[in-house]
Order: C-alpha cells, then sequence, then structure tokens
C-alpha cells in the first residue's frame, strides 16, 4: 500500500528514543521529511543522522522541551525556515512521574499539565493554521492505554492524558471540513528505555527481580510480550497517512490485547 507519504513534512515531537524515534523512523521510510525534538541535543542528532542515513531523507533536529511554551514557539520556527510547512503533527512526551493523589502537590500537577496537556495544545495552536491554508493535515496524539482504563499508581498520567483525548476528539469535529484528522494512539506496554526503567523501579522497591516485575505485566497481556515499538509505529504511520484520510476523531490502542472493554 502506498501511504502517501512522500515528501510531506512531519514534525515528531519527543523523538530521539523509543515510540517517538519508532514513528519518526517509519515516517521517513515512507518518504517523509522529518523535524524531531527531545531536551538532549546529542541523542537527538546522533538519532537524526541514523534516520538520515537509513531513510535518505531530510531530517532536522531541534533541542527542545515541549512543556516550554517557548520552545515550542522555537521548535516550529526551526521547522517553517527549513521546510516552509508542518503536513504531519506528532505529538509526545515523557511520561509524568508515578504515584497516587496524595503524592502529588500543586507543584507536581502544574508540572505534569505543561508536560502532558499544554505540549500538546501549544503544538497543535502552531501548526494549525499551516494545516488549514493547505486544506490538510494530520495531527496525531501518542496517549496511553491509561485513557480508556486508568492504571493503578499513574494518576498523573490517567488524568491529563484524558483531557488531551477530549480536546483532540472535539478539534476534530472543528476542523475536519478542512481535512485535517485528529487522531491518538494509545501504547500499551511497548519495550522502550522508559518501560525498563519503570521494571528496574519496581524491582529495586519490592525486592524482585527485573524479569519478575515485566513478567507482573506481561501476564495481563493476551499476547503474554511487550510490545516492540515499530510495531506502534506502523499504526501511527498509517494515521498519518493519506491513506487514513476518513479516519478522525478516534482512540486506537496498540497493546496486544491489554484493553478488555468493547471500544
Ligand atoms: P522513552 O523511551 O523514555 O523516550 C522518551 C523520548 O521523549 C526521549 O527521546 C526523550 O528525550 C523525549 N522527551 C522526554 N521528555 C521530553 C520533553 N519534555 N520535551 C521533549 N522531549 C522529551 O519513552 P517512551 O516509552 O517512548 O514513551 C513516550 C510516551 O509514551 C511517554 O509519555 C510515555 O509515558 C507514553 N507511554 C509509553 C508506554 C510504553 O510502554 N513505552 C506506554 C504508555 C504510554 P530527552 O529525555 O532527551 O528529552
Amino acid at each position: 500500500m502506498d501511504l502517501g507519504l512522500t515528501g510531506k513534512v512531519a514534525l515528531v515531537a519527543a523523538a530521539s528514543k523509543g515510540l517517538g524515534r519508532a514513528v519518526a523512523e517509519e515516517l521517513a521510510a515512507e518518504g517523509a521529511h522529518l523535524v524531531l525534538c527531545a531536551r538532549t541535543d546529542d541523542t537527538l542528532q546522533q538519532t537524526c543522522a541514523a534516520i538520515r542515513e537509513a531513510s535518505g531523507g531530510r531530517v532536522l533536529g531541534v533541542a527542545a522541551d515541549v512543556a516550554k511554551p517557548a520552545d515550542v514557539a522555537r521548535l516550529v520556527q526551526a521547522a517553517l525556515a527549513e521546510f516552509g510547512r508542518i503536513d504531519i503533527l506528532v505529538t509526545n512526551a515523557g511520561g509524568p512521574p508515578a504515584g497516587t493523589f496524595e503524592q502529588h502537590d500543586a507543584a507536581a500537577w502544574e508540572a505534569a499539565t505543561h508536560l502532558l496537556l499544554t505540549s500538546v495544545v501549544e503544538l497543535t495552536r502552531a501548526v494549525l493554521p499551516g494545516m488549514k491554508a493547505r486544506g490538510w493535515g494530520r495531527i496525531l496524539n501518542i496517549t496511553s492505554i491509561a485513557v480508556k482504563q486508568p492504571v493503578g499508581g499513574l494518576l498523573l498520567s490517567n488524568s491529563l492524558r484524558a483531557a488531551v483525548t477530549g480536546m483532540a476528539r472535539t478539534l476534530a469535529n472543528e476542523v475536519a471540513a478542512a481535512g485535517i484528522t485528529v487522531n491518538n494512539i494509545l501504547p500499551g506496554y511497548t519495550r522502550t528505555e522508559r518501560v525498563e526503567h519503570l521494571a528496574s523501579a519496581a524491582a529495586t522497591r519490592e525486592g524482585i527481580s527485573e524479569a519478575e516485575a515485566t513478567a507482573r505485566w506481561t501476564n495481563e497481556i493476551p499476547m503474554r510480550r511487550l510490545g516492540e515499538p515499530r510495531e506502534f509505529a506502523a499504526l501511527a504511520a498509517f494515521l498519518c497517512s493519506e491513506r487514513a484520510s476518513y479516519i478522525t476523531g478516534t482512540s486506537t490502542a496498540v497493546d496486544g490485547g491489554w484493553l478488555k472493554g468493547l471500544y
């Protein structure tokens, strides 16, 4: 299937590692040009060089923290200076700290709101006028299975990703007639550095091995294994493509069957 991504310009946020990087690699393999960001410039530039070499496409890396509106503005300006347009926006950020309601003070809520919600609002605000003017756009938000089934101990993630989902569902209706789709993609437990870090933290906390900590998750997954980032990226690339032109307002999981409800 030709996804119709050749020559499109995609801004993928938080993309030096993990899910964001896998999405960037898949879009580049389909012929898209990329603008990627992450906070750590060294790792980001290494990722950009690797993707450039593998795909032969143009890849711009801009060190930026998506939780900071000024960084988002600078990122989008750099993208427009390089490519003149942004056709595809993939929003993403690092995960917020784990914890229960009583473990998070006002400052923790504020930081998580900037990281997970304001980042999506500001990135979207910056790209939308150009997409409307061209009558074509794809906005894809990386959220989590937690928006359909809250995950214990991840109070900030459960709450703020739900806010992103409500915003995206509403925006999808507002911009559909302008040729812009807005969708959310929901990772389940996927093998990235973040998940390895969570397994190692759980192991230390509970005096168990990392393998035992990981097994607790895999036992909840009908496929009995973690997902691979490239399995997630395949759906992401499709939702960003020309071929997904009649799909908007959706929240689709890539979770090996972890979500058990009828949705
Ligand atoms: P990861 O492997 O830790 O990668 C995170 C990437 O985001 C890195 O490139 C990191 O680079 C960048 N980043 C982090 N904070 C950023 C910020 N404020 N501004 C710009 N870039 C930032 O994480 P992942 O597993 O791919 O997870 C990505 C998102 O999906 C997270 O929000 C996570 O909570 C969510 N999620 C993941 C899973 C899973 O199983 N992997 C499941 C559900 C939800 P720098 O550190 O250099 O900035």
